[in-house]
């Protein structure tokens, strides 16, 4: 068998597409743009490239953007009042503080101070709880695993009934809400990690396998069950040098081509998860904007 390729590019289009109309009807209905702010603390150059990403795409989406750099030195209590501020204001939906924070400002406090109903990225315990509770549907769910189970969606079905399901990583970010995730979806679900016994024989039975670890081609092409969905959130640069000296490539959790002749559906590392992430940004803030104002959930699925 020959894997098909998921195409997450294409598929986080057709998500961005549908928050754009969904903001425009949000717009005819509020009187208003859906509003994001996204808080970047400090100078990490890659956190620089993501914030920059989230506000431009959220202008293209139509939404009020609003981005707050502040400086490494912030104090947790400026940082507070900051969210405070944004929590007061009526035209802002969606608070992002984007992670990881300076060593010297507690993100869990941080992270809780948001008002749930604004919590875009799904990490405050409100909406954790009520994932795990199985109330997606009253939920801001975590982005990325958002956006894997659309992929899901869209290679095997919105029904997961008589699958088996293995996550391998058990974050907060990602592994855990995605355990969640295919739970509702009816799967039978095993959440495999660093502790766990001969990871190549539960991997095995994965009818959806999805990796979350960050070890790089850790699943290989004989851990696949025949005919399995695979999802690859896994995201690391290697060398390359087998592409000039100096050079770099992104592969993920999962050896790609191996697996690719053994499942029926596989994403790609990069063009996969990654694009979904920031797609799944824009329909959560749209999504909040809808909840806050007592209008109707926007749908999202593929
Ligand atoms: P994390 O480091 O918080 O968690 C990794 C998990 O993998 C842990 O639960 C750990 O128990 C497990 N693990 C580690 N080594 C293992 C091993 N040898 N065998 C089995 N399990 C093992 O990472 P995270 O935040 O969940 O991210 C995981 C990967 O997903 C990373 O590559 C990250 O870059 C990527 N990621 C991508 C996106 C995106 O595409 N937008 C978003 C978030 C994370």
């Amino acid at each position: 068998m020959t894997a098909r390729i998921i195409d997450g590019k294409a598929v986080a289009a057709t998500v961005t597409a549908k928050a754009r109309a969904a903001a425009e009807a949000f717009k005819a209905a509020a009187g208003r743009p859906p509003g994001l702010a996204v808080v970047l603390v400090g100078e990490d150059p890659a956190s620089q490239v993501y914030v920059r990403n989230k506000s431009r795409e959220a202008e293209a989406a139509g939404f009020r953007s609003e981005q707050h750099n502040l400086p490494a030195t912030t104090s947790e209590a400026a940082l507070l009042d900051l969210v405070a501020r944004l929590n007061a204001d009526p035209g802002i939906d969606g608070i992002l503080v984007q992670l990881p924070l300076p060593k010297a400002i507690d993100a869990s406090r941080v992270l809780t101070a948001i008002d749930p109903a604004k919590d875009v990225d799904g990490f405050h315990p409100v909406n954790v709880g009520l994932l795990a509770a199985g109330s997606a549907e009253k939920a801001l769910v975590p982005c990325t695993p958002a956006g894997a189970m659309i992929l899901v969606e869209s290679a095997i079905g919105a029904s997961l009934a008589g699958k088996q399901a293995v996550v391998v990583g058990r974050s907060n970010i990602v592994g855990k809400p995605v355990a969640q995730l295919l739970l509702q979806r009816d799967a039978t679900v095993t959440i495999a990690h660093s502790r766990t016994a001969d990871l190549p024989a539960i991997c095995r039975t994965a009818d959806v396998l999805v990796a979350a670890v960050g070890r790089p081609e850790l699943i290989r092409g004989d851990w696949i069950k025949p005919g399995a969905v695979v999802i690859d959130v896994g995201i690391q640069r290697i060398p390359a040098p087998e592409r000039g000296e100096g050079k770099t490539r992104l592969v993920g959790d999962v050896a790609t081509a191996e697996a690719a002749a053994v499942a029926s559906a596989i994403t790609p590392v990069p063009g996969g998860v990654g694009p979904m992430t920031i797609a799944m940004l824009m329909a959560n803030t749209v999504t909040a904007a809808h909840l806050r104002e007592g209008l109707p959930r926007p749908a999202f699925n593929a």
